[in-house]
């Protein structure tokens, strides 16, 4: 039974000396005390407060997201920790409440400069997964300036609000991949780059949203017209990921660092690693490219992608959480079949993503080509227990699939 005595239970001060009592079950608590509590509470447990929860999202300190990019992703450390920072600091910055003199931290979007199949649609993706937000890919290359035929740029938060099933508040803290940002390049700065449409049109309207914005979207996408009803959306808590492979990119940043791609550095000691030239990407580079200025300073955090070597690919095959080795073996699994692939076949496999030239990507084709027959034949044979698959047994596969003569050639 709780007990009304008019008195603070803790000061001892009567009602009308404080604010405030709260009624508890066996006394009173003043507004003063109650703050006094408080504030014990959060210096003894303070720590525990820098764990982030941004509306039910739970936010990981950065050495835990990269962790958890590790079970998805292999290899491209460097991304990751760059990854992990950056998120860590865009969605410490969504919860932070500024007030009016406070420091106000900026947005810090992400471009990954990376060859085509080196994982950087899926280390954005993965983020997303992680954070329990909404994620959307749109590709550059369809997007025109109003006016054109194409895309116009509002479309990538169509695809943001449909992946938020339109809740508003959601669609406002999720993550947008803009893959080939690099297609977007003004041409004169890039004679290798053959678009009908300038590049920079594109640019200045993409810069809109990187910028933060309230952008109004036709809700089922496609071209605005007056009748439609429009949300707006505010693209200021919204992280951009942009990606793109940035081909002969390698020859700007060499000639930035005084070299060639053939030799060593002439400026300094520093021995120029001329194998992987990506890792000494500057903004200066993305602007020598054709990336205007403004879209350059509003994708402050850059970091490269490594080309995934023989044994790279190897580990993607059977490492990952949903590995393709791992998804396999679980398919044969339902028909109660164990699948064992040996060693010299996962490097058969290897050795021709290489050759087709088609990397990462292309394990699931060369996968599926070697395995169909079985995956048709066996789920019929009742006596069928175990399928052995070796070097021979590939290499016969993929011979008769047709698929080592389609990249015959190319
Ligand atoms: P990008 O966006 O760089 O062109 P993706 O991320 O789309 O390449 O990669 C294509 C596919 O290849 C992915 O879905 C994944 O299966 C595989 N892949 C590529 N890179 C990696 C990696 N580093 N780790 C694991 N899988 C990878």
């Amino acid at each position: 039974m709780s007990k009304k005595s008019g008195v603070c239970l803790f000061c001892g001060r009567k009602a009308n000396e404080v604010r405030l009592l709260i009624q508890g079950i066996d006394g009173e608590i003043c507004d003063s005390c109650a703050e006094q509590a408080h504030a014990i509470v959060k210096e003894q447990f303070g720590d525990e407060e820098k764990t982030f929860k941004p509306s039910g999202m739970t936010l990981k300190k950065p050495a835990e997201i990269k962790r958890f990019l590790d079970q998805y992703v292999i290899g491209q450390d460097e991304a990751k920790r760059t990854l992990a920072v950056a998120v860590y600091n865009h969605y410490k910055r969504i919860s932070q409440r500024v007030q009016a003199d406070e420091v106000e931290i900026e947005k810090s979007n992400i471009i990954l400069v990376g060859e085509t199949g080196t994982g950087k649609t899926l280390l954005a993706r993965t983020i997303a997964k992680m954070l329990n937000v909404p994620f959307a890919i749109a590709d550059a290359t369809v997007l025109t300036e109003a006016g054109y035929v194409g895309e116009d740029v509002e479309n990538i938060l169509v695809r943001l609000l449909q992946a938020a099933d339109y809740d508003v508040q959601a669609t406002e803290r999720g993550i947008v991949f803009i893959d080939e940002i690099d297609k977007i390049a003004r041409k004169s700065d890039n004679p290798s780059i053959t678009r009908d449409v300038s590049g920079e049109g594109v640019q200045q309207a993409m810069l809109k949203l990187l910028e933060g914005s309230v952008v109004n979207v036709p809700p089922q996408g496609g071209r605005k017209h007056p009748e439609q009803k429009m949300i707006a959306v505010n693209t200021k808590d919204i992280l951009f990921i942009a990606g793109g492979a940035f081909d002969g990119i390698d020859r700007l940043i060499a000639a930035r660092k005084r070299t060639n791609v053939i030799g060593y550095g002439t400026g300094g000691n520093e021995a120029i690693d001329k194998d992987n030239m990506l890792q000494y990407i500057a903004p200066a580079d993305l602007k020598k490219y054709g990336l205007i200025p403004e879209i350059v300073g509003r994708l402050p955090v850059i970091t490269h992608l490594n080309p995934l070597d023989a044994e790279a690919l190897k580990r993607i095959l059977t490492e990952p959480k949903n590995a393709l080795v791992k998804q396999f073996t679980k398919l044969f699994a339902m028909d109660k079949i164990n699948l064992v692939i040996k060693d010299e076949a996962l490097d058969f496999v290897v050795e021709k993503a290489i050759e087709f030239k088609v990397g990462a990507r292309g394990l699931r084709s060369i996968m599926e080509a070697i395995l169909n027959d079985a995956m048709f034949e066996l789920p019929s044979d009742i006596n069928a227990t175990e399928l052995v698959i070796d070097r021979a047994y590939a290499e016969a596969k993929l011979e008769k699939s047709g698929m080592q003569k389609l990249h015959v050639g190319d």
